[in-house]
C-alpha cells in the first residue's frame, strides 16, 4: 500500500468489510470521468430497440438505486445491443447491460443479481482502487488533465478498463477475488432491500457457470474475471439467510418479477 496512498487522503475503508483501500482520486473525480466515458460509450454502441426489456432494466435499476445510499450519483440505466454477456456500472451510477446476458438472467430477479453486483463494484469504488493500484500517483495528474481537457490519448479508456466496460479498449484489469466477494455480498443485500428475492443469486451464478464452461468467448468481467462460479454460488448460498431476513422485512416485495423471455 505504501505512503503514496495517503498523499491525497487516499486511504479509505471499503464498505461492509472495513478493508483498507488505496484511493488516489477523490470520488468526485471518478464520477466526472465515469460520466464522460459513459457519454462516449452511448455514442459508440447500439442501444437496444426492445422497449419492454429496456423499461425492465430501468425499473430494476431505479429500485436498486433507491436503496443504494448514493445521493451524489446521477443514475442512468441502459440496455445495449451486444451478444457479449456483460454488464458494468461506471462511477456515478452509469449502468449498462448488454442484452446478451438476458437469457441467463431469465427474470427480473436474475437481472437484479447482475445489476446489483455491478452497482456494488461502483459503490465500493473497486475501479478507483484498481486505477490507483495499477497506475500509481502519475495517474492522478493524468486523470485531472483528462477531466479538464476532454479526452487525452493516455487516459482513453482508463475508466472503462478499470470498471470492466467495452472490451475493445485494450486491457481490462480483472477484479480480484476480494473485489468479487465484496460485490457479491453487497449485491445480494442490495437486491433484497430493493425487493427482489435474493435466493435467485446463487441460482444465477450456477447457470452462469455452466455457460462460461461451454463458451470459448471470454468477454471482460462476466466470464474471464469471474473464475469460479461454482464457489461463488456456494458463498452466496451461505450469505442467503441474512439477505433473506432483509428481504422479508422489505415493504415492497416483487419476488422473481417479470419473466424475460
Ligand atoms: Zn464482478
Amino acid at each position: 500500500m505504501g505512503i503514496a496512498g495517503c498523499l491525497l487522503g487516499g486511504c479509505k475503508s471499503a464498505p461492509m468489510t472495513g478493508r483498507k483501500q488505496l484511493l488516489l482520486l477523490p470520488e468526485s473525480q471518478e464520477i466526472a470521468m465515469g460520466q464522460q466515458e459513459f457519454g462516449q460509450i452511448l455514442q459508440e454502441e447500439p442501444i437496444s430497440q426492445d422497449q419492454r426489456l429496456s423499461a425492465m432494466v430501468h425499473r430494476v435499476g431505479t429500485r436498486l438505486a433507491a436503496v443504494a445510499g448514493k445521493p451524489n450519483y446521477q443514475w442512468d440505466f441502459r440496455l445495449l445491443q451486444s451478444e457479449t454477456p456483460n454488464a458494468f456500472c461506471l462511477p456515478g451510477g452509469k449502468v449498462a447491460v448488454y442484452d446478451g446476458i438476458l437469457p441467463v438472467c431469465q427474470t427480473e430477479a436474475g437481472l437484479a443479481v447482475v445489476m446489483s453486483h455491478e452497482i456494488s463494484h461502483a459503490i465500493a469504488r473497486h475501479g478507483g482502487e484498481r486505477m490507483s493500484q495499477k497506475m500509481g500517483v502519475n495517474a492522478v495528474q493524468t486523470a485531472l488533465d483528462y477531466t479538464f481537457s476532454g479526452t487525452s490519448g493516455a487516459t482513453q479508456g482508463l475508466v472503462r478498463s478499470a470498471y470492466g466496460a467495452a472490451s475493445q479498449y485494450g486491457v481490462i484489469l480483472p477484479y480480484s477475488r476480494k473485489h468479487e466477494s465484496e460485490a457479491d455480498l453487497m449485491g445480494i443485500q442490495l437486491m433484497a432491500r430493493a425487493g427482489y428475492d435474493p435466493s435467485e443469486a446463487p441460482r444465477f451464478w450456477s447457470r452462469f457457470g455452466q455457460i462460461a464452461a461451454s463458451s470459448s468467448q471470454k468477454p471482460p468481467e462476466w466470464l474471464s474475471t469471474h473464475p469460479s462460479d461454482q464457489r461463488r454460488s456456494t458463498d452466496l448460498a451461505a450469505a442467503l439467510p441474512n439477505a433473506d431476513m432483509i428481504y422479508q422485512t422489505t415493504p415492497a416485495r416483487y419476488g422473481m418479477g417479470e419473466a424475460i423471455l
